[in-house]
């Protein structure tokens, strides 16, 4: 529970804050004490902090302190106009207003018309000279502190409202008289009695000190919790409360309400943005009552005012030196500044107006960077579905892997591969994908998966190669056998009938959707160049945007890729390497069968038979991937993976020899594989004999790949290449490990110098990916020249998480329970798993000074984490290729971050 001091402050007249106070005064609070300092028109008021709510959610009551500031606070607003809250013959009103520091649109309360009652409602209306807007502003407080601050069900309201107009025969509210409102406000009163047992307060501060209590809840309610895990805003923040005296909108025509921007934001254009109501308070606006009229048109309507306003836009802009959004209201022909701040705007607009701003004078580089943001980047590159388009949806299940992407439904990789070599696009449909489905995977569109969370490997396998996934849609029966998928409306997808899926948001529709491609990517590809003069608009604006990160990051940013092809489109992408090449790739296919043999070799000449035959294959790999990447590092991982995934399914194959049994017609080498399927099989294989352990126990497997290394390095180099490859070890949990494995390696790299006569220089480093590995970093330097932080199995081990599981089980439960905002496999844990990649770091470069540290877990391309990665000092990011340009530009930001000439958010 936060503290509370003799010397604390609780509020904030208009005219002390400003807006940097944004974490005491909130957002609202502090914009307004901005716009009151640079001498706009802003109505007198001041704003209750954000630590006299946490003491309030903290310990169930108000400080005690609050009281008495209010008091004073509210005595100078009283004397600055001249009238009491409430008072009879004239009354003062205010409004309530929630504002945290981050901009939660509606999702907490807020209370106008404040300090009206029985008493004041009469003296409004002479003071008004109209007797309908003040019975009007009175029922339009009952109900809101009726719904808000007493929790009476709004329903009720609405419903005595219809009924009045309903007996009238009118449809709208305006067409209701004096008298009516009045009735409907004894009708109001009547309701709240009823449904709390006591009167409607009619004591002015009372109304104010309750409404200021049911902001302050607001901070917990339903919708602002929901609001917050999605935004990831923090929980204990708490609201500020503005108390800001009343104007009018709704005093006849020349009054009105409207919003404003002062650039477009959609395309970032300056001009005239915005809507204006006449005669009519904020909330009828947002009800969309009546229509509102183009902001241009406030020109004919109120040629004085809008003069003014376009002037303060200017001034807005020019001092926040961004994009602003105005809320203003007109009170017979004097306009009143009721909120600003710097906009909201789309992917698109955010790299413009960064740019424009720098064009402009009014911003530098440093801070041009912080006007955007990598998800902003990785929005614009997806292809989208056309918005316009009509779509029906079958079901939803996790957005894995963003795009959008349409082909004909089919079950298995092989149709896949075989639809897809006849021109057909194709979405492959699975239960889950395994590594047997990496074909069909590659052949399709896209991948639909009705178990799985985001790590699971269709999501992991199809992030890597940026094609599109839905993954764990379990509302969507899919049955392989069959060849069909049932939606719970019933409809059935037969093999062959088209969907759509669209990775961003985990929908699945039916039919085609149209798409709409990504002209950034197009520019990633090289394909367009962002520096010519006649470059589509949004691609210069990420093009400036990208040299800026470019010319200031620390951080170096490398690819995860095991093929030539993903190589040279990570390097198109601006990778300055590879950090991961998962070896296990290159496995897959027909050379599973040799890797088979090499697991059941029962005698050493047959195992180094089937060594012999991967050695060539391994090598030829190498070359290519060398040479895609000359002149930069490639990290080879050796063998990773539990051997079992390279054998067939341990029940498949148990019914298959069962069956062949039964008929006395069982094969030997059948046999022979199930024996050698149970006796590698375990209960717990990402704990189990996989990475350095598979490389210690199955003799000269490591060997075998460092030396296709190393072969494939003379190679290259001979050929006059440049190849800087590094090999690196996985699953490492001890030093001792790493010193045999290293001991054998720089034995075969010697025989390999020897007989092509050439130096080599091939670092050999681990992989940081358990805890132990990360607690005794300091002794596992002394045998490696750099780490590779693997934060997937890392969060996997600290957290005791299985990453194939848990996201698609219990996470939604923790993630709506608020014990984390976002899952550890997507955005770094930074107190737990990001404590130990801190202490490792800081301890293996006490051990070897120039030891190269990166990371290559998911990770290293999520924003967020990149920061982190940053932070810590590590020399490297490595992700996807297309997830590449989001990690140049977030590790341009980390680096910027507080360099900017105006950092003024
Ligand atoms: C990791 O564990 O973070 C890693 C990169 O290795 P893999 O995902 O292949 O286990
Ligand atoms: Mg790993």
């Amino acid at each position: 529970m936060p503290e509370t001091t003799d010397q604390q402050k609780f509020v904030y007249d208009f005219t002390e804050g400003n807006k940097d106070l944004k974490d005491l005064l909130g957002g609202k609070g502090a914009n307004l004490a901005e716009m009151t300092n640079l001498g706009l028109p802003v109505p007198p008021g001041f704003t209750i902090t954000t630590e006299a709510c946490k003491v309030y959610l903290g310990s169930g009551s108000e400080p005690t302190a609050l009281r008495d500031e209010v008091s004073a606070h509210l005595e100078a607003l009283e004397k600055r106009m001249g009238k009491k809250l409430g008072q009879a013959d004239d009354p003062l009103l205010v409004s309530v207003r929630s504002g945290a520091k981050f901009s939660m649109p509606g999702m907490m309360d807020t209370v106008l018309n404040i300090g009206l009652s029985d008493a004041s409602v009469a003296g409004l209306a002479s003071q008004a000279g109209d007797e309908r807007f003040a019975w009007d502003s009175y029922r339009r407080l009952i109900q809101m502190f009726g719904k808000t601050v007493l929790g009476v069900d709004g329903e009720l309201f609405e419903e005595a409202l219809d009924e009045a107009k309903r007996a009238k025969g009118v449809t709208t509210d305006v067409e209701l008289g004096a008298a009516d409102l009045k009735r409907l406000v004894e009708e109001f009163k009547g309701i709240v009695a009823e449904e709390t047992g006591r009167d409607f307060p009619q004591e002015p501060r009372e109304q104010m000190d309750l409404a200021i209590r049911a902001v302050f809840d607001s901070w917990n309610g339903d919708r602002a919790k929901l609001y917050r895990r999605q935004e990831r805003i923090p929980g204990d923040l708490g609201t500020a409360v503005n108390i800001c005296s009343m104007v009018f909108g709704n005093l006849g025509p020349d009054s009105g309400t409207g919003v404003a921007f002062t650039r477009d934001p959609a395309s970032g254009h300056q001009g005239v943005y915005g809507d204006y109501l006449q005669n009519a308070q904020g909330e009828d606006v947002v009800a969309g009552i009546r229509n509102t009229v183009p902001l241009a048109d406030l020109e004919r309507i109120d040629k004085a005012s809008y003069a003014q306003l376009m002037q303060i836009m200017e001034t807005l802009e020019t001092h926040y030196k961004d994009l602003c959004d105005i809320e203003f209201t007109i009170e017979r022909g004097k306009l009143w500044m009721l909120q600003t701040r710097v906009g909201k705007r789309t992917a698109g607009a955010a790299f413009r107006i960064a740019t424009q701003l720098v064009d402009q004078g009014l911003i530098d580089e440093a801070e041009a960077l912080q006007r955007v943001t990598g998800a902003q980047l990785a929005q614009l590159m997806f292809p989208r579905f056309d918005e316009k388009a009509k779509a029906d949806l079958l079901g939803r299940g996790i957005a894995a892997s963003p795009g959008a992407a349409v082909g004909r439904a089919v079950f298995d990789s092989y149709t896949a591969v075989k639809w897809s070599r006849s021109g057909e696009k194709v979405i492959l449909i699975r239960r889950e994908t395994n590594p047997d489905d990496l074909d069909g995977m590659i052949a399709s569109e896209g991948i639909l998966t009705s178990r799985g969370g985001k790590t699971s490997h269709a999501a992991v396998v199809a992030r890597g190669m940026g094609k599109t996934c839905v993954c764990g849609a379990e509302e969507l029966e899919v049955d392989t056998k069959q060849r069909k998928m049932t939606a719970p409306g019933g409809v059935v997808i037969q093999e062959g009938d088209v969907v759509s899926i669209d990775g961003s948001t985990g929908k699945v529709y039916l039919g085609e959707v149209p798409v709409v491609p990504s002209p950034v990517v197009e520019y990633f590809e090289g394909r367009t160049d962002g520096a010519a003069q006649d470059a589509d608009e949004l691609v210069k604006a990420v093009h400036r945007v990208m040299t800026y990160a470019d010319g200031g990051r620390r951080l170096q940013v490398r690819a995860n890729a095991d093929n030539a092809e993903d190589a040279a489109r990570a390097r198109r992408f601006g990778a300055q390497g590879i950090g991961l090449c998962r070896t296990e790739h290159m496995f897959l296919g027909e050379r599973r069968e040799m890797v088979e043999r090499l697991i059941l070799a029962d005698h050493e000449d047959e195992r180094d038979e089937a060594l012999k035959a991967l050695l060539p294959l391994q090598k030829s790999d190498f070359v290519e991937l060398f040479e895609a990447m000359d002149g930069l590092p490639v990290t080879v991982r050796l063998l990773d993976p539990p051997l079992h995934e390279f054998l067939p399914d341990i029940t498949e194959l148990s019914v298959r020899v069962a069956l062949a049994e039964a008929r006395e017609e069982a094969h030997e080498n059948e046999l022979r594989l199930l024996q050698a399927v149970h006796k590698l099989h375990e209960q717990n294989p990402m704990l189990g004999l996989r990475g350095v352990r598979l490389g210690l126990v199955i003799p000269g497997l490591f060997a075998m790949q460092v030396r296709a290394i190393a072969e494939a390095a003379a190679e290259r180099l001979n050929a006059g290449g440049d190849p800087r490859a590094e090999i690196m070890i996985p699953l490492v949990g001890t030093v001792q490990e790493l010193e045999i494995v290293r001991e054998e390696a720089e034995r075969v790299i010697a025989e390999v110098e020897q007989a092509a006569g050439t130096g080599l220089r091939l670092p050999l480093g681990t992989m940081i990916e358990l805890p132990r590995a990360a607690l005794t970093a300091g002794q596992i330097a002394e045998a490696a020249e750099f780490f590779s932080f693997g934060t997937n199995d890392l969060t996997q081990t600290v957290w005791g998480f299985s990453r194939d599981d848990v996201e698609a089980s219990f996470f939604t439960a923790y993630l709506e329970k608020g014990i984390f905002g976002v899952s550890p496999f997507e955005t770094i844990d930074r107190d737990g798993v990001g404590s130990l990649v801190r202490a490792a770091a800081e301890a293996g470069r006490a051990t070897r000074p120039d030891l190269k540290l990166g990371v290559c877990g998911e990770h290293g391309g999520d924003p967020d984490s990149v920061h982190f990665f940053h932070e810590v000092g590590l020399d490297y990011v490595s992700c996807s290729p297309f997830r590449i340009p989001v990690a140049r530009l977030e590790a341009g930001r980390a680096a910027a971050l507080g360099k900017g000439d105006s950092d003024s958010r």
